[in-house]
């Protein structure tokens, strides 16, 4: 509605304008009479000096000053700026007309109808009042005139033709003024309804993107930071199953008020999506919108929706993701992606939580050379169009680093090693940026072709990875992680302690998440069958040390690693 507003504004400012110069036009035409023509007034004027002539040739420079200016006016300027420029302008212009009617006969002159101009122009601009207020002064100014220069009259006729006038002059800002005034209201309750999302009341996906961009512009102006909460309804599809969407559609309304009762006035509460909203927050800190996004959190769990006690955890719930311009991202369309990863995390950790986002290699950043910034932000980026294919893969990244920092210390890694496979753990799989949506995500067993194609991915990894010298240690990471510890394993076949130790570690954790998440082509296993076959393939696919260390990890740690469900 912005862009509408905008045009429509560009269009009657354009028609103002156009109002604006005829007038000029007319009022050059009486200075013309006045300098070069028949002056039909001179046997009666009461100005036969020279200073007058001064004043008139003053006002008709002023003319082309203004003549010049109107045409070569930025028009992008602030809404303060434009309403000073309007009194300026409004000023100017009765000004003008004031010396057009003095030097055309003053009392007699027939030019008095020339402030209907600057009447009409600014009830359109800027409303009734003002409008009604220029036609009041310029009804005033032309029955002073005629009660200065004509005042011995028994009936003064000028005064009584310019009463008439005058109220020609109001009669026209008024009506003109109430339809702006309608007109007005009645497309501020347009964009309203094409703002608002019909279900919650809440602002739509459209109105938010407008929003996100202002408040964004608006942030950097004021170098504020501008926080984003983005809201998810948990196990909604099984409540729908199980009520109906109607019912469903109850909690959403419900949920839109929540949020609308329990934010600030400036921000800003949209309906994302089908169940997601989203929340901006002008000039907050990532840890100021953490509490009120758990504050939210907390209302929603503790309201009693319809049917909640057969959700999966008893309760209806909604997980939160928040990111904050601009700490974390550096653009609007980075915000929302970093919020959606970062409710994405709290999906992951158990849901009905708010997660903030924090990007593995974002601690990277300290480690790593300048001349790699770039490069290690180009990795990021690569990372995210992966997870945009296959949400699996975020999910199993992290996790992975998760499960290779728990191991790393039991194996007594130092700082250097852990954090190599870390950063290998959450890696590892970049190679896949080529692989297709349709193979990374087949249910059905993979044909030969694209067997051999997904084997390709260690060495399409390094192969993005090896131009950035600080991810050098990295390398032999990515490149060796499908190796089995008896030698057949892929690309090279390495066998036993050839086969570089940090892989080897990667190899386990690895095969270990895979075999207890929800893959597209199997079944998850329970974590003790995934055990189980790390014991049974020891020696053979895993290296026997390391299994041992894991096992007693994964023993040591169940109950956070339950969370991860
Ligand atoms: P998760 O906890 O992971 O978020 O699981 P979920 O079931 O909520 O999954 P997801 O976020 O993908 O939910 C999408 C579901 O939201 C699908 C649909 O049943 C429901 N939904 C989306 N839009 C609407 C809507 O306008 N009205 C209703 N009643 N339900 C909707
Ligand atoms: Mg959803
Ligand atoms: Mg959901």
């Amino acid at each position: 509605m912005n862009k509408i507003e905008n045009n429509k504004r560009k269009q009657i400012n354009n028609i103002v304008s156009v109002v604006k110069l005829s007038s000029l036009m007319f009022t050059t035409i009486i200075f013309f009479q006045y300098f070069f023509g028949k002056n039909i007034f001179a046997q009666e004027s009461i100005y036969k000096n020279y200073g007058m002539n001064v004043v008139a040739m003053g006002a008709f420079l002023l003319f082309l000053v203004y003549f010049i200016w109107s045409c070569s006016f930025n028009k992008k300027i602030s809404e303060q700026n434009i309403k000073y420029e309007h009194f300026i302008e409004n000023t100017f212009f009765i000004l003008v007309f004031i010396i057009a009617i003095m030097i055309s006969g003053a009392h007699l002159s027939e030019s008095k109808y020339i402030f209907i101009f600057i009447i009409t122009t600014s009830t359109i601009q800027s409303g009734m009042k003002k409008g009604v207020t220029i036609a009041c002064i310029s009804s005033l100014i032309i029955l002073a005139i005629d009660l200065i220069y004509a005042p011995n009259l028994v009936v003064n006729q000028y005064f009584q033709n310019d009463l008439i006038l005058s109220g020609v002059f109001l009669l026209t800002a008024w009506p003109l003024g109430f339809y702006v005034k309608v007109e007005g209201e009645h497309i501020k309750k347009l964009e309203g309804l094409a703002n608002e999302d019909g279900l919650t009341g809440v602002y739509n996906h459209r109105y938010f993107q407008d929003a996100l961009k202002t408040k964004i512009e608006m942030s950097n102006r004021l170098s504020q930071p501008i926080s984003m909460i983005f809201i998810d309804i948990d196990y909604f599809k099984h409540y729908n199953d199980l009520y109906g969407h109607q019912k469903g559609d109850e909690v959403l309304k419900s949920i839109g008020k929540i949020l609308r009762e329990n934010i600030r006035k400036e921000d800003i509460v949209a309906r994302y999506g089908g169940e997601e909203f989203a929340v901006l927050l002008p000039n907050i800190k990532e840890n100021e919108a953490i509490i009120i996004a758990d504050n939210i959190r907390g209302i929603i769990e503790s309201t009693k929706f319809y049917g909640e006690e057969n959700q999966p955890k008893g309760k209806l719930t909604v997980s939160m993701g928040v990111s904050v311009y601009p700490d974390k991202c550096k653009t609007e369309i980075e915000l929302i992606k970093s919020a959606d990863d970062a409710l994405y995390r709290a999906k992951f950790f158990n849901k009905n939580r708010v997660e903030t986002y924090t990007s593995i290699l974002d601690g990277l950043k300290n480690d790593i050379d300048d001349k790699d910034v770039e490069l290690v932000a180009s990795i990021k980026t690569l990372i995210s169009v992966i997870n945009a294919k296959d949400k699996y893969t975020y999910a199993h990244s992290e996790r992975l680093v998760f499960y290779s920092r728990l191991l790393a210390h039991k194996l007594n890694l130092s700082k250097i090693d852990t954090d190599t496979l870390v950063y290998g753990a959450y890696m590892h799989d970049i190679g896949k940026i080529n692989i297709s949506k349709e193979i990374l995500i087949k249910k059905m067993p993979l044909t030969k072709e694209e067997w051999e194609l997904l084997k390709e991915h260690p060495q399409n990894g390094i192969d993005i990875i090896k131009p950035v010298q600080s991810l050098e240690k990295i390398v032999p990471l990515i490149l060796h992680h499908h190796e089995n510890y008896n030698g057949t394993g892929y690309p090279n076949k390495l066998k036993g302690e050839d086969i570089p130790y940090l892989a080897r570690v990667l190899t386990v954790v690895d095969s270990f998440d895979a075999m207890t998440s929800n893959r597209p082509y199997n079944k998850r296993k329970t974590y003790e069958e995934a055990v189980e076959e790390l014991i049974k393939f020891s020696g053979a696919q895993f290296d026997p040390k390391i299994v041992k260390t894991f096992i007693q990890v994964i023993e040591e740690n169940k109950d956070s690693l339950d969370s991860l469900d």
